[in-house]
This record gives structure tokens, C-alpha cells and sequence, in this order.
């Protein structure tokens, strides 16, 4: 589906953190979680309202409700026409504090809208995409070469690209099924790539060879021990050595656990690099799934304990780059707080680039 030919999606239920929900807003297609009753009184051809933002759907609109919302429509992107003049170029607060405005993207299609919108560069590359939708994994060189083709418009940028994060809520049809035990709880991101080790490395060794084409970093993802981190680093340099490369890329942990986060300095000597993966962080510290719409009220990524937790990180990090990269990085509520508590990197869906942007600007 694109934005292109798709103008929004309603669903009976989605969890807010779920990765449909992330990636529908990442392609930047509004959808509307209406319950199972709208269905049955859906009509071929009838006219109906999707406004994503407030969360409503108005079925055969009076006059009234069309204007109310055509004129919101418009506001909206006179609002988008604004920001987009000045989206190419960074983001500063009023005390000249800049902030790296980055994407999170995993197809042609987001790199490009990336490249669109004035991304500082790319926070997070999720590499799911490329997965799995395939009967078996690409090798290193079909990896290197799509990653290549993808990035191509965002030449001159830096990327960060995360290793595969799959198990959990995300398994590709190669997988053997049995690996789903345990679901979210169990065997996902970096536990998952240990346990395949030739997959990692075929990873590494495509991103090895673009970072000779390109500035890339390399993020672990679901990083809870340092035992984690050691064995990727271990993997990862003996690869750069059996390839000859003496300055091997960054490699960086994915902070999306509490115990990640609390206990930090254990990470900070394996790691280059710190990202806060507030979306994972959110459903593990409040205990509530991210894809179940079940338990939507308890999976609050602004509640004080997670912004608590990023402070810690923030704090524990040093002088090491740290970025935000779950939903959380663009709300338009917590950004100021974000700010305030010393983050200078956030990565965002590329359609809320310019937004972002633009609100930095305000900030004092
Ligand atoms: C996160 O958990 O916040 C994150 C960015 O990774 P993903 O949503 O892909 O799990
Ligand atoms: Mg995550």
C-alpha cells in the first residue's frame, strides 16, 4: 500500500505500538481503529470522513461535518507547505541548541520521502522489510546491493542501520515456527541473531562493504546484558579483520529494556553508540504488549517511568551520541521534555520531519 493510492485504512482494532500501526504511519497513510460495528454499516460508495488525528470516523457526512473538516484538511496542509519550505534545513532551538532530525525508514519508498522531508540523516534502518516477505534470507551480496539501491537518495547522509530484529511479534515465513514460543518475552532481536550466528554474519558483511560507499553505523537491536553486546562485537571484529577493514563502522546498542537502561555503564564500554527504542522500553517497563489493543491505556510511551528511564540513559551515556528513536520522538507533547532532558538526536517517520523541525525552532 502508498499513500499514493490508498487515502486511509480503518481496522476493528490495533494495538498503538503495534509494528502495522508504526508502519502505516511510516508511509504516512492515516488509519482509524473503529471497532467490529462500523463494518456492518459500511455501503459500496457510501462517502465517509477519516480524520487519523483526532481518531473519528463520520460516516455519510452532512454538509456541515464535510466543511468542518475540508477546512481542518486545509489547514493541515497549509501547516505541511509551511514547515516543508524550511525542513532542509537543521533545527535549532531559540538558546541554538541543535537537534538531528532523522528518519526511520526500510523501503524505497520511506528513504525517499526521508530524502523529501530534510532528514538529517537516518536514525534507524529497520531491516524487517526485507525479510520477511521471502521464502529464504538474501545473501550478503543481494543485502548489500538492495541496501545500495535503497539509501541511493540519501547520499551524503549518515545511516544508521539496525540489524535484523525479528522473533516476538515479527517472524519471516523462513523461520521455524517454533522459534514464536514465548512471543515477546522470548527469544527476539539480538537473543534471536545469536542464536542464528551465520545470519549475523552475512549482515555484517554486507554493511561492511557499504560502509566503504557510505557513512553507516550499525545498531544491535534489544540489547538487555552486556554478554549481548560482547558477542556481536566479537563476531563483528573478526569479521572487519578477515575482510581487512581497519576502521570498521560504529557499532551501537539499542537501549529498550529497563534493565538496558538502568544499568548502562555496563554497556558503555562494548558500545560506540546508544539508541532508545522508547517503544520496546514502554511495553516492557509498564508491562503491557505493544500489539494489543487490549491493553492500549496501559501502554502510555509518555508516562513518567519511561521518561524517567531515558533521563538515566541520557545521563549514564556520557559523552557517547544517544538518539531516541521510538514513536515517543515525535510527540509533539513530550518533545520539549525531550529537549530539556539533554537529547539531541530524535528519529522520526519521515512525513513528521518538517513538523519536528519546526517545533524545535519554538523551543527556548
Ligand atoms: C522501538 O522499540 O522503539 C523501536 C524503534 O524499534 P521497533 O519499533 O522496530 O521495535
Ligand atoms: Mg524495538
Amino acid at each position: 500500500m502508498t499513500r499514493e493510492t490508498v487515502a486511509g485504512i480503518i481496522v476493528e482494532e490495533l494495538g498503538k505500538g503495534s509494528h502495522a500501526a508504526l508502519l502505516v504511519r511510516e508511509k504516512g497513510i492515516p488509519t482509524v481503529a473503529a471497532g467490529s460495528q462500523l463494518f456492518d454499516e459500511l455501503r459500496e460508495s457510501g462517502e465517509m470522513l477519516v480524520d487519523a488525528l483526532r481518531e473519528q470516523i463520520i460516516l455519510e457526512p452532512d454538509q456541515a461535518s464535510s466543511d468542518a473538516f475540508n477546512s481542518r484538511l486545509e489547514a493541515y496542509k497549509r501547516s505541511i507547505t509551511f514547515c516543508r519550505t524550511l525542513c532542509h534545513e537543521p533545527a535549532a532551538t531559540l538558546g541554538g541548541a541543535v537537534v538531528g532530525i532523522m528518519a526511520n525508514i526500510g523501503s524505497h519508498e520511506t528513504a525517499e520521502a526521508a530524502a523529501q522531508n530534510g532528514a538529517d540523516g537516518v536514525g534507524l534502518f529497520r531491516l524487517e522489510q526485507l525479510y520477511l516477505g521471502r521464502d529464504r534470507p538474501p545473501d550478503s551480496d543481494e543485502l548489500f546491493a538492495e541496501l545500495l539501491g535503497i539509501l541511493k537518495p540519501l547520499r551524503g547522509k549518515a545511516v544508521t542501520i539496525r540489524l535484523l530484529d525479528i522473533g516476538g511479534d515479527k517472524l519471516p515465513r523462513f523461520m521455524d515456527r517454533r522459534e514464536d514460543r514465548n512471543s515477546l518475552l522470548g527469544r527476539r532481536g539480538v537473543r534471536f541473531l545469536l542464536a542464528h550466528p551465520e545470519l549475523v554474519r552475512r549482515q555484517l558483511k554486507a554493511l561492511l562493504r557499504l560502509s566503504a560507499e557510505m557513512e553507516i553505523k550499525i545498531l544491535v537491536p534489544l540489547v538487555t546484558l552486556r554478554a549481548d553486546m560482547q558477542a556481536v562485537r566479537t563476531l563483528f571484529d573478526e569479521l572487519a579483520a578477515s575482510e581487512g577493514i581497519a576502521a570498521p563502522p560504529p557499532l551501537g546498542a539499542m537501549i529498550e529494556t529497563p534493565a538496558a537502561a538502568l544499568r548502562l555503564e555496563d554497556l558503555c564500554e562494548v558500545s560506540d553508540f546508544f539508541s532508545i527504542g522508547s517503544n520496546d522500553l514502554t511495553q516492557y517497563t509498564l508491562a503491557a504488549a505493544r500489539e494489543n489493543p487490549e491493553v492500549n491505556d496501559y501502554y502510555q510511551d509518555t508516562h513518567p517511568a519511561v521518561l524517567g528511564l531515558v533521563k538515566m540513559i541520557v545521563e549514564a551515556a556520557g559523552s557517547k551520541a544517544v538518539t531516541l528513536c521510538g514513536e515517543l520522538a515525535g510527540r509533539e507533547e513530550a518533545i520539549p521534555q525531550l529537549i530539556a532532558l539533554g537529547l539531541r538526536s530524535l528519529s522520526v517517520a519521515p512525513i513528521q520531519i518538517p513538523f519536528v523541525k519546526q517545533q524545535i525552532r519554538t523551543l527556548s
